[in-house]
């Protein structure tokens, strides 16, 4: 995975923009359950990653970005549930924020690797930096599993262990 600036920004760009339309989907969908401590907290974590994709873009300027395919940053559900349509089993906080997690500590694990392998300098500060910040992102909702209530018999399987990421 020895990336060239370019890529490296683009993928970074497309992740941080998928985890602001996720988090704020599970917002609204928390929201909507009355759920408003962690409808907050998804809403903070919406505004984190649209501020760290503006930096980003702002930070590529006038280079121009190759465009990726979608299954190169989109999120992944667990493997149980079929597509996007599958956002009713969320309903409760706890599996939410499993989700978001898994999905944060693979972004954080994509930016690892990039910052270990590639050779170009400034793509292995950049992703070093980016992986520190999802670090933070996966403590924090570490945080917040660790406060959450455990769900109910409806939820047949816990997540754990989670597949590893790639
Ligand atoms: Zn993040």
């Amino acid at each position: 995975m020895s990336y060239a600036l370019p890529e490296f920004l683009a993928h970074a760009v497309a992740l941080e923009q998928e985890a602001a339309d996720r988090y704020l989907e599970l917002a609204d969908m928390m929201e909507a359950h009355r759920n408003d401590a962690v409808s907050t907290v998804f809403r903070s974590m919406t505004r984190f990653s649209q501020m760290h994709c503006d930096a980003i873009k702002a930070r590529a300027g006038s280079i121009e970005l190759p465009r990726l395919k979608s299954w190169e940053y989109r999120w992944r559900s667990p493997p149980e549930v079929g597509g996007e349509e599958g956002f009713d089993y969320m309903i409760e906080a706890y599996n939410a924020l499993k989700y978001a997690r898994q999905n944060e500590s693979r972004a954080m694990q994509y930016y690892r690797s990039v910052a270990e392998e590639s050779t170009d300098a400034e793509v292995r500060r950049l992703a070093t930096e980016f992986a520190y910040e999802e670090t933070e992102h996966v403590a924090a909702l570490d945080k917040w599993i660790a406060l959450t209530p455990r769900p109910s018999l409806t939820w047949r399987d816990d997540p754990d262990p989670l597949p590893p990421a790639v």
